[in-house]
């Protein structure tokens, strides 16, 4: 029940993958047919990863994941457009993928405004808007939150980023299979996508680029894909994205209907069975997967432990876990206090869950949470 840190390859992606890893083992550059066989599979997938966006198959760019989309779209777009402006906008509860690179610009003299969020995650597009300035070149918010769920509204920035003529990415990596991302409708000029965090092989990912949008290449070499991404391209992992991409097409809205009862059905029974318990982000605009809770009196990080010794995969804001010295920056960021992000739980379903996990995870949380609330120093 962690399907925002990364999601199993799917059985049929599996199948479509592994031809290329045994007779299919062409270099798509090559003329011959070895080469040929391995180009049209290159151009088959993007042709399904742009159906999935409702793009056109040119403005599909593969990549080495989510991380690498990211700092090509932010790094792209600001050296492309250092003489027209050094300003740039995002959120404070970005993924750390977007923010690293923000700081990074900070220190190559570019000037980054992040916005603050409400409670349930939200950015306010008046504040976004009253925070462009003459030389803002860039705004970068992103579609899903990986860790409360929040949906930002996209498409009312867009509008925004359109009419003041501003170049506008999301962070598209959580919500991408899950629910639909139209590049018109959200009115995107890039947009990150990651192959592990729907199904697909790790190691790939997409930045969708609008036609007639230009950025810099972070990577010189062979001039692989339009000249942004040098490298030879990772046949077998394309191919596992688009199929992957495909399958989550077929699958969506049935899938998303499944996993919001899953998830508001595990809330109302931990929120019913232990006290001192809440919810982090927004029920109304939320992952359809994601539970996030808090618990008061308690550490995440024992609750964690204690869930996978009985065999359920969850995650935490708590410090400790996340193997950095602070708490979850997004919790922080929508008011938590840092003893109230420590005994957060992020519970994110997927395709192999179901209601019977549910109420096995359900009373084992309740379990978990008495039993520690029992014997720590923090308990009443
Ligand atoms: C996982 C994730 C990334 C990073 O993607 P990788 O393919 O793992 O590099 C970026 N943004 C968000 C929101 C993510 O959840």
């Amino acid at each position: 029940m962690d399907h925002s840190a990364t999601t199993p390859v799917a059985a049929e992606v599996l199948e479509a993958t592994l031809p290329y890893f045994g007779e299919k083992f062409g270099n798509a550059s090559s003329l011959h047919n070895f080469g040929m066989e391995a180009r049209s599979a290159l151009e088959g997938s993007r042709e399904k990863v742009a159906d999935l966006l409702g793009a056109e198959s040119n403005e599909i760019i593969f990549t080495s994941g989510g991380t690498e989309s990211d700092n090509l779209a932010l790094k792209g777009i600001a050296y492309r457009n250092r003489d027209r402006g050094k300003h740039i906008i995002t959120s404070a509860i970005e993924h750390p993928a977007v923010l690293e690179v923000c700081r990074e610009l900070e220190k190559q003299g570019f000037e980054v405004t992040y916005l603050s969020v409400d409670s349930e995650g939200f950015v306010d597009p008046a504040a976004l808007e009253s925070a462009i300035r003459k030389d803002t070149i860039l705004i970068s918010l992103m579609h899903a939150n990986n860790e409360i769920g929040t949906i930002q509204p996209i498409e009312e920035v867009g509008r925004i980023a359109e009419d003041r003529d501003i170049f506008f990415h999301t962070d598209a990596v959580q919500t991408t299979g899950k629910i639909p991302v139209k590049t018109n409708d959200l009115k995107v000029d890039l947009l990150s996508i990651s192959s592990h965090k729907l199904y697909g092989p790790k190691g790939v990912g997409v930045l969708y680029i609008r036609g007639g949008t230009k950025i810099e290449s972070m990577m010189q070499g062979g001039g692989h894909e339009h000249n942004l991404r040098s490298g030879t391209e990772n046949i077998s992992g394309i191919v596992g994205l688009g199929r992957a991409c495909e399958l989550a097409q077929q699958i969506m809205s049935s899938e998303a209907e499944r996993l919001m009862h899953l998830r508001d059905k595990l809330a109302k029974t931990v929120l019913e069975s232990v006290n001192d318990s809440w919810i982090n982000g927004s029920m109304k605009w939320r992952l359809p997967g994601n539970v996030n809770f808090g618990f008061r009196y308690v550490e995440g990080e024992s609750l964690l432990l204690y869930l996978d010794s009985k065999g359920i995969a969850v995650s935490t804001g708590s410090a400790c876990s996340s193997h950095k010295l602070e708490p979850s920056h997004v919790l922080m960021a929508i008011g938590l206090r840092p003893e109230e992000c420590h005994g957060s739980l992020r519970i994110t379903m997927g395709r192999s869950n179901t209601e019977e996990d549910m109420e096995f995870a359900a009373a084992c949380i309740a379990e978990s949470v008495e039993r520690f609330r029992g014997i720590s120093a923090l308990g009443r």
